[in-house]
This record gives structure tokens, C-alpha cells and sequence, in this order.
């Protein structure tokens, strides 16, 4: 068995690492400073343009899709410990890499989906980052945990589909550069078989009929950084019938594909996460005295830098077997470690930038570290793309599947 990456991952890695020092840190106190003086919080700071463009400059572009017609055409593989890199900057370097969520999503969905025409009004934009996009699923009034409660309406009237439904912690619906969102809705409420009920449709922000109400909290921030988490109100909104993604009924088969990449990607960050929190907490330990010893030469330090270290060389060894599976046998074959690391990785981080909380003291729960922000993007992935439970009722099924 070959730990090593290979030699492009190596170039990428030393590319990126460089980039982060040189431009992304940098970037990261410009960006809120300007993020204070703008008309409204959900536009785009200049920096961050100024980080995309320099990205795109030096090929850290598109490096989630591994088709090569449309990204960087790096496996899985090679990508996790790239995605690791830009966790450490979570509000900006993925963005600047054109590596966020949800619009990595929705741009695998399109570049698998959807047909030539969509593909031209909607991927090609997004892959050149002049747009941002939504992924539009949850609903207030039911558990949405389970997809087949959506009880929004995708209902067709001639040449056209008339959507009527509420939603809400829609990730990026708030940032003005959001133009389309894909919306998963029932075309067939009554249908037989639960999972062909669904649809996808994509759905123009100006459509009449759509209104992006409020930006829902998390912990209390607003996310600016990702667009938020947006209450959208589908009011008879009304699109052509090519607007549709794949078939009618194809929509929960279509959330299935969408997920398994998104899932691991949230989990490369999450270890980049854990990893700023274990820099943060040995900086701060080397650098503060109380009771007239470095907080570094107290033993309980030492184990929470310990506990940390040996928790992420296990996490991100689980996340590249997962990569390295997905890459091999497919993310149906991987579905076991999907769901593993899904489990494991961000309750495991959440303790780690807790005990990194813990040893700033107040700090930590301050503006002037980036940790109570890791920590609350860190918590609702225990939530967000599904919760631990659903993800844990399934794994434990197929395992006593070998026994009952
Ligand atoms: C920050 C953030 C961003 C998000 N972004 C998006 C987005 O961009 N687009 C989008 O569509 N949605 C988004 N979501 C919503 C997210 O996907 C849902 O919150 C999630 O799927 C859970 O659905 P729910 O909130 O309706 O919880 P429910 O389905 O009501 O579940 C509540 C709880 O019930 C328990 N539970 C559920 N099922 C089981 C089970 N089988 N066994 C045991 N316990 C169970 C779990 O503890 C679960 O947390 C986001 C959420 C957050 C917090």
C-alpha cells in the first residue's frame, strides 16, 4: 500500500499551499474590512474577486470535477488532500478556487443531467464563476431528512412547469451573484413508487413568483461569506417545460448522484478545519502564561493536542479510502465509507475546535479568531446533506444485513 500522492497532486499541493500563504491569509482580513464598508452584506467583497482571478491565473480552477471536459479531471484521490487545503480558509479559499458548495453540487448535476442548452445558460457560467447557484430542498413543514416528505409542486401546464412550495437554509441564495436555483419538487404527488415522485427543475432567481424572503441563522450568523442559508418562496413561479432536469421522476436518483461527492468534499474541508484549529491551539499554548506556566507545559494541553492529532491522521486516512474507493469502485461501492466519514468527521472536528475554543479562552469565542465560525460550520454538517442519525440507521442496517 503506497501512501504517497502522486506527482500532479504534489504540484497542485505545493501550488495551492503557496497561493493560501501568498494570497488567501492575506486576503482574509481585507475581506471583512471591506465586507463592513459595503452597501449590503451579502455582496461580494473585491477581494474575492481579485482571489478568483488569480486562481484561475495559476490552474487552481474547477478542481472538484473530475471530468476533464468541464474541470481539472483529477480523481477523487487527488483531490481530497487539495479540498483539505482550502478548509483551512473555509469563507474564502474555496470560493476562490471555484470549489464551493452548492455550486459544485449543481455543477456535477448539470454536467451529468442535463442537456446542451441548459448546460450552455447555466454550467458554463458557472464554471467560468461569473454566476452562483442554489440547491433547493428543505422545507420548513416537513422532515426533510427524508426527500420523499417534499411537498413542493413541480405541476406542468402546457409548455411550461408552475412551481409552488416553501423553502428554507438554502445555501447562497442570499448573495445577489445567485442567479438559478435547482429546485427538487413533486411532479407525480400521488405516484405509485415514492421515489419517482420527485423532480429537479432549474429556476431563474428573477423568475416572477420567487422571493428570496430572509436569511435564516446559524447559531446566530448570517454566513455572509456563503451566501447564507435563504427562506425561498415558490409562488406559482412559472418556467419552461425545458426547464426540467433529466426526466420527470428522476429527481430523488439525481439527489442520490449529487450527494455522494459533496459529502466527502465538506469532509476534506472539515480535516483543513480541524487542522487551523490544531495551529490556532499550539500558537495560543506557546504563547500565553497563566499561573506563572505556559499554557503549552500544562499536561491537559497536551492531550487535547494529542487527542486532535491522532483523531485527524485517522479521519483523513478514512477520507482518502473513501476517495480511492469511490475512484475504483464507484460511490455506490464506496456507500459504507460515504456514510463513515459522513458519521465521523465532522463530530470528530467539532470536539477538536471546541478544546481550540477552550484554550483561547474568550478569544475564542470572539470576531478576532476564526474559531466560533469554524465551529458552527463544523456543528451543522452534523445536520446539513443529512443528519448523523439517518446516516447511521442506514450503515447499521446493511451491517446486520450479514446477520438477520
Ligand atoms: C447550514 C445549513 C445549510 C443547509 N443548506 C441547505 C441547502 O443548500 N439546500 C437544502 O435543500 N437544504 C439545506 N440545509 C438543510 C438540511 O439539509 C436539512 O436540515 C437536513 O436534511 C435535515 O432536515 P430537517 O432540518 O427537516 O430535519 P428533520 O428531517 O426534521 O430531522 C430532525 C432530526 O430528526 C432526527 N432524525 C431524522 N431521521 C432520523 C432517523 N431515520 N433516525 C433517527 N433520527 C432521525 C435527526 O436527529 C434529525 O436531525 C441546510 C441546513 C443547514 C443547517
Amino acid at each position: 500500500m503506497d501512501f504517497a500522492f502522486d506527482a500532479r497532486t504534489e504540484e497542485l499541493r505545493a501550488k495551492l499551499l503557496a497561493f493560501m500563504d501568498e494570497h488567501v491569509y492575506p486576503a482574509e482580513a481585507v475581506a471583512e474590512e471591506q465586507r463592513a464598508a459595503l452597501a449590503s452584506p451579502w455582496d461580494t467583497p473585491a477581494v474575492v474577486e481579485e482571489l478568483k482571478a488569480e486562481a484561475r491565473r495559476q490552474g487552481l480552477w474547477n478542481l472538484f470535477l473530475p471530468d476533464a471536459e468541464y474541470g481539472a479531471g483529477l480523481t477523487n484521490l487527488q483531490y481530497a488532500p487539495l479540498a483539505e487545503i482550502t478548509g483551512r480558509s473555509p469563507q474564502l479559499a474555496p470560493t476562490a478556487t471555484n470549489c464551493a458548495a452548492p455550486d459544485t453540487g449543481n455543477m456535477e448535476v448539470l454536467s451529468q443531467f442535463a442537456d446542451e442548452q441548459q448546460k450552455k445558460q447555466w454550467l458554463e457560467p458557472l464554471l467560468a464563476g461569473e454566476i452562483r447557484s442554489a440547491f433547493a430542498m428543505t422545507e420548513p413543514e416537513v422532515a426533510s431528512s427524508d426527500a420523499t416528505n417534499i411537498t413542493t409542486l413541480i405541476e406542468r401546464d402546457g409548455d411550461e412547469y408552475v412551481i409552488t412550495g416553501r423553502k428554507w437554509y438554502i445555501s447562497g441564495a442570499m448573495n445577489p451573484d445567485c442567479k438559478i436555483f435547482i429546485v427538487m419538487g413533486k411532479t407525480d404527488p400521488d405516484g405509485a413508487d415514492i421515489r419517482r415522485q420527485q423532480s429537479m427543475i432549474l429556476v431563474p432567481r428573477d423568475t416572477p413568483g420567487v422571493t428570496v424572503k430572509r436569511a435564516m441563522q446559524v447559531f446566530g450568523y448570517e454566513d455572509h461569506y456563503h451566501g447564507g442559508h435563504a427562506e425561498v418562496v415558490f409562488d406559482h413561479a412559472r418556467v419552461p417545460a425545458s426547464s426540467l432536469i433529466g426526466e420527470e421522476g428522476g429527481g430523488f436518483a439525481i439527489a442520490q448522484a449529487r450527494l455522494g461527492p459533496g459529502r466527502i468534499h465538506h469532509c476534506m474541508r472539515l480535516i483543513g478545519m480541524a487542522e487551523r484549529a490544531i495551529e490556532l491551539m499550539c500558537r495560543r499554548a506557546a504563547s500565553r502564561t497563566a499561573f506563572g506556566k505556559a499554557l503549552a507545559q500544562q499536561g491537559v494541553v497536551h492531550n487535547w493536542i494529542a487527542d486532535a492529532r491522532v483523531t485527524v491522521e485517522q479521519l483523513r486516512l478514512l477520507v482518502l479510502k473513501t476517495a480511492w474507493l469511490m475512484d475504483t469502485v464507484g460511490n455506490k461501492g464506496a456507500h459504507t465509507e460515504i456514510q463513515a466519514i459522513k458519521i465521523a468527521t465532522p463530530r470528530a472536528v467539532v470536539d477538536i475546535i471546541d478544546r481550540a475554543i477552550q484554550l483561547h479562552g474568550a478569544g475564542g469565542v470572539s470576531q478576532d479568531f476564526p474559531l466560533a465560525e469554524l465551529y458552527a460550520g463544523a456543528r451543522t454538517l452534523m445536520i446539513a446533506d443529512g443528519p448523523d442519525e439517518v446516516h447511521q440507521r442506514s450503515l447499521a442496517r446493511r451491517e446486520l444485513k450479514k446477520y438477520v
